[in-house]
């Protein structure tokens, strides 16, 4: 097995893989079963970011509560307004990516059921 460079992005992947596992790209006979496991891991990359980036909203939200209470001088003050539209953004973004992994989910949920006992793409969910 060797090591090539995809044709469409440039990435390194196996010169036995019939479809990159980076963009998609199909090099010569592709089976359903290899864009299935391909659609697969897509998923699974793409929930592992989705959870990365609402930690990091959270983070954000928590980093916007702390400005809040430094900046109210211990809420003893009103606070300028930064720390509430940060809070806000965070929140908002936080509600977003929660919607949009939970619609991966499903579609994981979707692809597991539609596997069944096909083992080469259930390693890949
Ligand atoms: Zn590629």
């Amino acid at each position: 097995m060797a090591i090539i460079a995809c044709p469409e992005c440039g990435k390194k992947i196996s010169s036995r893989a019939a479809i990159c596992s980076y963009c998609g790209f199909q090099r010569g006979e592709v089976s359903e079963q290899d864009l299935e496991i391909f659609r697969a891991r897509r998923l699974r990359d793409r929930i592992y970011h989705l959870n990365m980036a609402s930690y990091l909203a959270i983070t954000l939200f928590v980093g916007a509560f702390g400005w809040y209470w430094w900046d109210s001088q211990g809420f003893v003050q009103a606070p300028s307004p930064g720390p509430f539209i940060l809070m806000g953004v965070a929140a908002t973004g936080y509600l977003v990516l929660r919607a949009l992994l939970f619609r991966s989910r499903q579609q994981r949920k979707e692809l597991i059921r539609k596997a069944g006992p096909n083992r080469d793409l259930r390693r890949n969910l």
